[in-house]
C-alpha cells in the first residue's frame, strides 16, 4: 500500500504532537516532582513554562516578547535559578491561545545562542513558595551615589594597571581578577597584612577626600589606612569568605565603579542573601555583616537582578521575584577601604574570630568527668555568672511566656507553687490567687524578686529545703540545662517530684538542641514539626526578637561520641553530638547548635541605661549595636536536650507520669504529674 505524501506529513505532524505531549506531561511531573508545583489539566489564566527560566538562560525580555503575543500579560514571574517561569494572562482565552500557539515551541536564548524547547502547562495560581521576604544582613547598609560620575572616572583614571615593572609586589592577578594594594600588602596566602611594613605612599589622595566624607557623613567611624583595588570582568569572581578578624576593625566599606555586581552573604546556617551593588554605591560590611557572613562574587557573566530597576535598585535580589531577569556583568572595579586592627578582636561572634580561638584553648573549660569537675564547671560558668551578670540579665527579661502562664493560671486557686531556679521572679507575680515561692542559686537575681516584693530564697535546684510532698506545682524553667552531667540533671527532676504531693504537677523547661533560624529549620525539626499538632509550631519570626539569652545561637567545633556522657539519653536520629574531646565550644549566638555541650556567652553591658540611650542615638547606619563598646565576656555552660532526652530522664523516674510533653520556642518541654 502506498502512503502519499499528505497523508506522510499527517503522519509526521501526529508523532511531533505525540512527542510534545509526551514531554509536556513529563514537565508536568518534573514540576510536580521536584518544585511542588500542580499542573492542572483546564485551562485557567496562568501557565508555567517550563524550560523558560532564569535558570536556563532565558531574560526576561526575551520571554516577556515571546508571551505578549498572545494577549495582555499580567504577571512573568521568574524564580531565581529555576528552569521555569510563570505567565499570568488578563484572560483564559489568551492564556489558552499562548499554550497552544507555544508547546513543543523551539526558541533560541538571545543570551546563548542555544536553542531551547518550550513545554506548556496550566496552573490555578501562579506563585513561587521560596518567597521570603529577605531583608539585608544585620550591619550592612548600601549607600547609593555615594559619588559622582565625574568623581568615579577619576578615581578610576589613578589605577594604572600597566604599571608592571616596579610595582610586580602590589599587583597581583588572582584567577584573573587584577588585585593593588595601598597602604599596607595584603598577603593572600596568610589572609593577613604585614602591620610593621606600611607601603610607601599610602592611600591615593583622590581617596583621603573621599574617606573625610565618610567619616562625615557617619558611614564610618575610624579613618581606613588599607585599600585594595578589585578589577573584574565579567566571568570573574571571589570565593565566599570573612574578612580575617584579627587583620582588620569593624567596619569594611567598598566602592562599586565602572559597573554594578551582585554580591552573594551567607550566614553559617545556610541563609543567602544576594545583594545588589549598583554602580557608584557604597557597600558599608559592619557587625555581624562584617564578622559573621561570608561574601563573595560567584564567577558568572549574568547576574539575576530586578529588571524595572536595572542598576538603581538596592538591597536584595530575591525580595520581588516578580520583576527578575538576567543582566550581562561589565567590568567592575572595586575600592575597598579596611582599617588595620592594632589589638585583638574581642567581637561577639567566637566560633569565626581567628583573635579569639587562641585565647579559648587556654584554659577553655572542658566536659566533666566526675562529679567534682561537674560542680567545679557549673559554679564557674553557670553559679558565678549569674551572680555577675544579674541585673542585667534581669533587665533582658520581662516578658513571661504565653504556654507557662497558661500552665501557672490553670492551678486552683490557694495552690501552693514552688519556681524553682526563678530568675528575676518574672513569674512569681502572674497569678495572684496562687500561694508561689522562688527560689535560685543566685543571692543577686533573689534580692531582685525581694526588690519586687515576692517571696524568694538561695537555694541549689539539688537541695530545695521545702518540705516532701508539700507542693501543688512547681516550676523549672530554663535551669535543668545548667546541670553538666546526665545524673545531675536527672537529680534535679527527682528533687522537683520530691516536693509534689501526689496528683502535683510540674512544668520543665529546657533549652532544645533543634533550633531555627528565621525560616531555616534544621532538617530534623522539620520532619518530627510535620506530624505535631499547633502547639510545637515555633515561632520563626520572634527568634531574633528574643532576648539573646533565649535566642541559641550557633557553636563552633563540636565532635561526636558519646561515651563520656554514658546516661544521656540520646534519642534516635537527634544530630546533636556531645563533646567528647573535652573542650566545651563556645557558641555564636543565633547559629544553630552543632553540639550539645557548650559555652554560651554573655555579654556585659554595664549600665543597661546607658546602653538603650546610645542605641537610640544611633543614625549611622554603619553602628550596629553589638558592634559597639563591647563590656566584659561570661561563659555559661549549657546542656541542650534533643528531642525526647527531657521526656527520656522523666520516664526513668517511677513516682512520676509524662502528662504532656512539647516543643515551644526553641525548648522542650514537660508537664510531669507526681503518682
Ligand atoms: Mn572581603
Ligand atoms: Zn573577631
Amino acid at each position: 500500500m502506498e502512503i502519499g505524501s499528505a497523508s506522510q506529513d499527517h503522519l509526521k505532524v501526529c508523532k511531533v504532537k505525540k512527542k510534545v505531549l509526551r514531554k509536556q506531561v513529563r514537565a508536568q511531573h518534573t514540576l510536580m516532582r521536584h518544585e511542588g508545583i500542580e499542573c492542572v489539566s483546564h485551562a485557567t489564566q496562568n501557565l508555567v513554562v517550563a524550560n523558560a527560566g532564569l535558570g536556563n538562560g532565558m531574560n526576561r525580555c526575551q520571554l516577556f516578547k515571546i508571551v505578549e503575543e498572545y494577549g495582555l500579560v499580567e504577571t512573568l514571574l521568574m524564580p531565581p535559578n529555576k528552569p521555569y517561569s510563570f505567565v499570568k494572562y488578563g484572560t483564559t482565552e489568551d492564556a489558552k491561545k499562548a499554550f497552544d500557539a507555544l508547546n513543543g515551541k523551539e526558541v533560541t536564548l538571545e543570551d546563548f545562542g542555544q536553542n531551547i524547547v518550550l513545554y506548556i502547562n496550566f496552573v490555578e495560581k501562579v506563585f513561587w513558595k521560596n518567597v521570603v521576604p529577605t531583608s539585608l544582613p544585620p550591619g550592612l547598609t548600601v549607600v547609593e551615589n555615594i559619588i559622582s560620575p565625574e568623581e568615579e572616572r577619576r578615581m578610576l583614571e589613578i589605577i594604572d594597571w600597566r604599571e608592571d615593572k616596579d610595582t610586580q609586589k602590589t599587583q597581583k592577578t588572582l584567577k584573573h581578577r587584577r588585585v593593588k594594594h595601598f597602604g599596607y600588602e595584603f598577603c593572600y596566602g596568610s589572609n593577613n597584612v604585614d602591620k610593621n611594613k606600611p607601603l610607601p605612599g599610602g592611600l591615593p589622595e583622590i581617596c583621603n577626600l573621599f574617606l573625610e566624607k565618610c567619616l562625615k557623613q557617619g558611614y564610618i567611624k575610624h579613618k581606613p589606612d588599607q585599600l585594595t583595588v578589585n578589577q573584574y570582568e565579567p566571568g570573574q569572581g571571589i570565593p565566599p569568605h570573612i574578612d580575617t578578624h584579627s587583620a582588620f576593625e569593624d567596619e569594611i566599606i567598598s566602592l562599586s565603579l565602572g559597573a554594578e555586581i551582585v554580591m552573594d552573604f551567607k550566614h553559617p546556617d545556610g541563609h543567602t542573601v544576594a545583594v545588589m551593588l549598583p554602580r557608584r554605591s557604597l557597600l558599608v560590611m559592619s557587625g555581624e555583616s562584617r564578622y559573621l557572613w561570608t561574601h563573595g562574587i560567584t564567577p558568572r557573566k549574568y547576574d539575576v537582578i530586578q529588571a524595572s530597576e536595572l542598576g538603581q535598585k538596592v538591597g536584595t535580589i530575591t525580595a520581588d521575584v516578580g520583576d527578575l531577569t538576567l543582566h550581562r556583568r561589565e567590568t567592575r572595579t572595586s575600592f575597598t577601604f579596611r582599617k588595620v586592627r592594632r589589638s585583638h578582636c574581642n567581637c561577639i561572634y567566637p566560633s569565626v574570630c581567628d583573635s579569639q580561638k587562641g585565647q579559648q584553648r587556654q584554659g577553655q573549660p572542658s566536659v566533666p568527668l566526675s562529679e567534682m569537675e561537674a560542680l567545679k564547671l557549673e559554679q564557674e560558668h553557670v553559679h558565678k555568672v549569674y551572680e555577675e551578670i544579674a541585673t542585667h540579665f534581669s533587665s533582658t527579661r520581662h516578658s513571661p511566656w504565653p504556654q507557662i502562664v497558661e500552665f501557672l493560671r490553670s492551678l486552683p486557686k490557694g495552690a501552693i507553687v514552688a519556681d524553682i531556679g526563678c530568675g528575676n521572679g518574672k513569674y512569681l507575680g502572674i497569678n495572684k490567687d496562687l500561694y508561689m515561692i522562688g527560689c535560685d542559686r543566685s543571692k543577686n537575681l533573689v534580692d531582685i524578686c525581694g526588690k519586687k516584693g515576692f517571696q524568694a530564697f538561695v537555694c541549689d535546684a539539688l537541695a530545695v529545703p521545702i518540705r516532701s510532698g508539700s507542693c501543688d506545682a512547681c516550676i523549672s524553667v530554663a535551669v535543668i540545662h545548667h546541670f553538666s552531667t546526665a545524673e545531675r540533671r536527672l537529680a534535679t527532676i527527682r528533687e522537683l517530684a520530691r516536693l509534689l504531693r501526689p496528683g502535683g504537677t510540674a512544668l520543665i523547661y529546657v533549652w532544645a538542641m533543634e533550633q531555627e533560624y528565621r525560616k531555616q529549620k534544621s532538617k530534623y525539626l522539620k520532619e518530627k514539626n510535620d506530624s505535631k499538632g499547633k502547639e510545637e509550631e515555633t515561632n520563626p519570626g520572634a527568634m531574633r526578637g528574643l532576648p539573646s539569652d533565649r535566642v541559641p545561637g550557633g557553636s563552633s567545633q563540636g565532635s561526636a561520641s558519646s561515651d563520656r556522657l554514658p546516661r544521656d539519653a540520646k534519642a534516635e536520629g537527634c544530630d546533636a553530638k556531645p563533646v567528647a574531646a573535652s573542650a566545651l565550644p563556645v557558641h555564636t549566638n543565633r547559629t544553630s547548635f552543632h553540639s550539645q555541650d557548650l559555652l554560651v556567652p554573655w555579654h556585659l553591658k554595664s549600665d543597661p541605661k546607658k546602653k538603650r540611650g546610645d542605641a537610640a542615638k544611633l543614625s549611622s547606619p554603619a553602628g550596629s549595636e553589638e558592634s559597639q563598646e563591647l563590656g566584659p565576656v561570661f561563659h555559661r555552660y549549657y546542656h541542650v536536650f534533643c528531642e525526647g532526652e527531657l521526656e527520656a530522664a522523666c520516664r526513668a523516674l517511677d513516682c512520676v507520669r509524662v502528662q504532656k510533653s512539647y516543643y515551644d520556642q526553641g525548648n522542650w518541654c514537660v508537664v510531669l504529674e507526681k503518682l
